[in-house]
């Protein structure tokens, strides 16, 4: 799926170089690291103020109670996302209110956000999922009209754009994730808050640190979330890199989308406005456990992003909220590819020509039963 012992011999010494950097002046929390990367960040993206913290996970908690999200707030959120998105904000003491997904991108369908706001409603958060821009003029217009905050899930989307604007720029303020597997990885856990708000930047960085703005002064409950000062200084240098990283992801992509050719295994839809920055390749298929089987037997790994709908979680199953079938339907039949930008273009079509020809010739000899998935 993703080979990131390829990617570090692509730049090994400066790697090491970077963290003995670090184990040798012993600033391992804060320091020049952490703000030499913060602002590294601020220019990426165009912002005014980054905030490192520990995960991306933590990022979203900070984020949603920086813009005041709190006990019985409603938040708007999408139900095909990983568990963080909406854990979040529960961990809050607010409520994530699930809206469907469309069925072309499995992003949020924005159509249907409006008739879920209530006069609880405090914010939209929505997930740009596997690198796909949400369709955020819909998003700041529900935003504005109703008064909302907008917290942007960018943890699969670094890099990508929206109608030439970067994803994480839209919103009031927006949470990056580190993870090993994202588009920019530490080596360990890591996160961020971008935002162009003070207030918002000010507020995170003190729940963060204890509820402290001043040390030893706690004014709000606060939690310990720092990007410690080894992951900053391999993201300095990760960080040079990305942008080709993001290229190598669209050409493995383009050569997917002209490789497979079949019809029983579907494209997500990419909308024309969209830069899609590709963290994971994600096609649709009602045969999918036995696709996944027989790409593993050949050794190609493959993983489901994600095989159950938030609503479902027993976590969540108490809120009692149905209706989301697209989101259950895709749950069934997603499945992602390997995609990395070190993996080789002959690597991608030899993927493409097992899908294919598994598809062709083994496929036909099942039997499809009442044209439901065969699991
Ligand atoms: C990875 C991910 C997160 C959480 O990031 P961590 O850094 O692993 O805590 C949140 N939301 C989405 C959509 C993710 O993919």
């Amino acid at each position: 799926m993703c080979d990131l012992n390829a990617q570090y011999s692509t730049m090994k010494d400066e790697i090491d170089n970077a963290i003995n950097r670090v184990v040798h002046n012993s600033h391992f929390i804060g320091g020049i690291e952490n703000e030499k990367f913060e602002e590294s960040i601020c220019g990426y993206f165009g912002v005014n103020y980054a905030v490192g913290v520990a995960s991306g996970t933590d990022a979203l908690y900070c984020a949603l109670r920086a813009c005041g999200i709190g006990d019985d707030d409603e938040v708007i959120t999408t139900p095909f996302t990983f568990i963080a998105t909406a854990e979040s904000i529960s961990r809050c003491g607010a409520i994530p209110i699930f809206v469907d997904i469309d069925s072309d991108t499995l992003n949020i369908n924005v159509k249907l956000i409006e008739r879920k706001l209530t006069n609880k409603t405090k914010a939209i958060l929505p997930v740009h999922l596997y690198g796909q821009s949400v369709e955020m003029i819909h998003i700041m217009n529900i935003a504005k009209k109703y008064n909302l905050k907008v917290i942007e899930d960018c943890a699969q989307s670094f890099g990508a754009t929206y109608i030439g604007k970067k994803t994480g720029t839209i919103g009031n303020a927006s949470c990056l994730s580190f993870f090993p597997s994202k588009i920019l990885g530490c080596y360990g856990d890591g996160g961020m808050v971008i935002t162009n708000e003070k207030q918002v930047a000010d507020t995170v960085r003190q729940i963060a640190n204890h509820g402290a703005a001043v040390k030893y002064h706690h004014d709000m409950h606060g939690i310990n979330s720092r990007l410690d000062s080894v992951q900053a200084a391999i993201l300095n240098i990760k960080l040079k890199y990305v942008d080709e990283w993001i290229d190598s992801r669209r050409h493995i992509a383009d050569i997917y989308h002209s490789n497979i050719a079949n019809n029983k295994v579907s494209f997500l839809n990419t909308m024309k406005l969209n830069g899609n920055c590709y963290n994971y390749f994600t096609v649709r298929t009602k045969y999918r456990s036995k696709l996944k089987t027989y790409l593993s037997d050949n050794l190609i790994q493959s993983t489901v992003y994600y095989p159950l709908s938030l609503h479902l979680q027993p976590v969540f199953k108490g809120l009692k909220q149905f209706g989301l079938l697209n989101s259950e339907k895709a749950q069934s039949e997603v499945i992602s590819l390997p995609m990395y930008p070190e993996l080789s273009d002959s690597n991608v079509k030899l993927i493409c020509d097992h899908i294919n020809k598994y598809l062709t010739n083994r496929l036909q000899c099942d039997t499809l039963v009442n044209n439901k998935s065969i699991e």
